[in-house]
């Protein structure tokens, strides 16, 4: 009797253990964390907020913090991608402080302060 309950039990964690069930998990995962994206962006409209970029393919855009307040805020809510985008999600998509931004602007934006395309509209030289 107590020999077959641990063995359930075995079989049990063995299951939790397949590759196959894990695989399966993980897919599941990310599928809901593209889902959120997915309606994080269509909500800040989809496009890249920088002027003369406009990159509006959702594989590049990601979340920007608009006062550079990221990591503050990240460590708020208690992390960042999926994270933030659950927290966008539940807080209705607050619209100050949050715009869009592709991933070149904005790393560009983190090691210059601004984008190399809003520089070149001003005429400035970097
Ligand atoms: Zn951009
Ligand atoms: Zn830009």
């Amino acid at each position: 009797m107590s020999k077959k309950s641990s063995e359930t039990l075995a079989k049990d964690r063995e299951y939790h253990r397949d590759p196959e069930v894990r695989e399966k998990e993980k897919a599941q995962g990310r599928k809901k964390r593209v889902e959120n994206r997915a309606l994080v962006l269509q909500a800040y409209g989809n496009r890249c907020a920088c002027p003369g970029c406009g990159e509006s393919h959702v594989g590049f855009l990601v979340i920007d913090h608009v006062n550079g307040d990221g990591a503050a805020h990240r460590q708020k809510i208690g992390g960042g991608g999926s994270v933030m985008y659950h927290w966008l999600i539940k807080h209705d998509f607050p619209k100050k402080g949050f715009q869009i931004l592709c991933a070149n602007c904005n790393m560009a934006k983190g090691i210059y302060g601004k984008c190399p395309h809003e520089t070149e509209r001003s005429g400035e030289t970097p």
